[in-house]
């Protein structure tokens, strides 16, 4: 099959033998999950349960609310002993709604129902099933997979593209997934094209996945899957990337991919679709890659939603020395954590513990304009000019350079002779903007509220004025017409009796 040419992309070292040749191991089940309510982006799923409840493993904890949420299941079974705030997987350690299960180590499944014959559902009802099953992305985006198909069956989608680039150094889960589980991803991904009504399906893996492309390939044959071979280089496994290799289209700035016929979920995802859809189970746990020159043995693990990144630690044999830098995801993309007590939750593909010698600590120098942030970016960006503007205080300016067309790749970071951390400066800037976009929103929505409230109170004034006249109006009337009648009477007394009685 013809590959299109990726603009821009790195090369940086994989370190991807840490962790690929291990089978996935079942993470022994922890004493405690915290199930935070915030896993996918859009609203926070609103909590069913009360504390002292007992739940068992797949019971629907919390339920989605709005056009863009998903629901939170029990990751086992046992006790609700909390609800509250526990640290997130966020930079800051910031708290979210949480809610703590002690397991009761049963594992007891509530009774699922799946259909007999899930190609017989359709198109709407895989959806719905797909959705109550809390399926979001699981490439890392959490973006729920529900929305993205509704959203696909009605721009009339023509290409759907499963994503197996998994291009973030270290991070091998998609790649042991696919090895070992190659049946039940196909099986999901026909589930997916028959949801969508695609006729052409691609599965896009980098060329340093032999074993996985031959088991996908495997797995495939005599349907209408194709797997193809894609270059192994940064960012390939981004979506964007992924379509303009393998179908010559891009984007365009500021659109979705369903805008051109395309629909791209991650292979994890999948999995969880067949899960969901031929077994009745939501999505509970995911598989995670657990790596980094600290761990003591690295490896995937099949892990709880909400299990502690500490436990995933201490199961790969603990800290060989101290980290420099925890993550949660890939070294380019991830979340920088602050302390390894913190939830895993849907989205998260990878925990790592980074030596000081994999982190490079090095201090940024002054930019040289050699323009390799220019050729390094995949979208086509000058990452020096809006670097420029951030750096004097005007983010605004950076988007006239294109900042919200910016990935966050980290590419143009990762190639700065200069050692500047653009990708940084970029998501600074871009939270900045939302921050001010909020405020700017919620300053409109007060100012109509108050103008709302102005407009109501004049109405209420003009309405009393109104009443007001028409009662003086109807008792000007009433005082006419007494005024009137006693002048009737008082002439009716001016006539004579003969006259009045004749
Ligand atoms: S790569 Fe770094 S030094 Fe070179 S132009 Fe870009 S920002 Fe400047
Ligand atoms: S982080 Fe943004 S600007 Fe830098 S290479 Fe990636 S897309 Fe381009």
């Amino acid at each position: 099959m013809k590959l299109f040419k990726l603009r821009g992309g790195v090369h940086p070292s994989g370190h991807k033998d840490l962790s690929a040749e291990p089978p996935i191991r079942v993470l022994p089940l922890p004493n405690v999950l915290y199930v935070p309510l915030q896993q996918h982006i859009g609203a926070p799923a609103r909590h069913l349960v009360s504390v002292g409840e007992k739940v068992n493993k797949g019971q629907l904890l919390a339920a989605s609310q709005g056009m863009v949420s998903a629901p939170v299941h029990a990751p086992t079974s046992g006790r609700v002993i909390a609800i509250g705030d526990f640290p997130g997987p966020h930079p800051s350690g910031l708290e979210m709604p949480t809610l703590t299960i002690e397991a009761d180590g049963d594992e007891r499944w509530i009774d699922t129902e799946p259909p007999s014959n899930p190609f017989a559902l359709s198109p709407e009802e895989i959806a719905l099933r797909v959705g109550a099953a809390g399926i979001v992305g699981l490439g890392g985006a959490a973006f729920p997979a529900a929305v993205k198909l509704n959203l696909s069956r009605n721009s009339e989608v023509h290409t759907l593209i499963m994503n197996g680039g998994e291009c973030e150094p270290y991070l091998t889960c998609d790649d042991r997934l696919m090895r070992e589980r190659a049946s039940q991803i196909v099986e999901g991904i026909r589930l997916i094209a028959h949801a969508t009504g695609a006729s052409e399906i691609l599965v896009g893996i980098e060329a340093n996945k032999p074993e996985a492309i031959a088991a996908m390939r495997a797995a495939s044959v005599a349907s209408p899957v194709k797997v193809v071979q894609v270059p192994a280089m940064y960012p390939m496994g981004s979506e964007k990337q992924m379509i303009q290799v393998l179908t010559g289209q891009e984007v365009p700035a500021g659109g979705r991919a369903a805008d051109i016929g395309v629909l791209v979920h991650n292979v994890g995802t999948a999995y969880a679709v067949q899960q969901a859809l031929c077994l009745g189970r939501p999505l509970v746990s995911r598989i995670v890659t657990v790596s980094g020159g600290a761990i003591m043995a690295p490896g995937n693990l099949e892990a709880p939603i909400g299990a502690l990144a500490a436990d995933l630690v201490r199961a790969c044999g603990g800290l060989r020395i101290d980290a420099a830098r925890l993550v949660l995801g890939g070294p380019m993309m991830g979340t920088q954590l602050s302390s390894l007590d913190v939830p895993l939750v849907k989205g998260s593909s990878g925990v790592l513990a980074l030596t000081r010698a994999e982190v490079e600590h090095t201090r940024p120098g002054p930019c040289i304009r050699c323009s390799s942030c220019v050729r390094a970016c995949p979208m086509g960006l000058l990452p020096l000019e809006m670097a420029a503007r951030i750096r004097v205080g005007d983010p605004a300016g950076a988007v006239d350079w294109g900042l919200k067309d910016c990935i966050a790749c980290g590419s143009c970071s990762y190639v700065c002779p200069s050692h500047i951390p653009l990708v940084h400066y970029f998501n600074h800037a871009k939270g900045d903007l939302a921050a001010r976009e909020r405020l700017k929103m919620k300053n409109e929505a007060t100012k109509k509220l108050a103008d709302e409230r102005s407009e109501r109170m004049a109405r209420i004034v003009r309405e009393r004025e109104e009443a007001a006249r028409q009662r003086a109006a109807k008792k000007a009337a009433a005082d006419a017409a007494k005024k009137a009648a006693a002048e009737a009477v008082a002439a009716a007394a001016k006539q004579k009796p003969e006259e009045v009685t004749a």
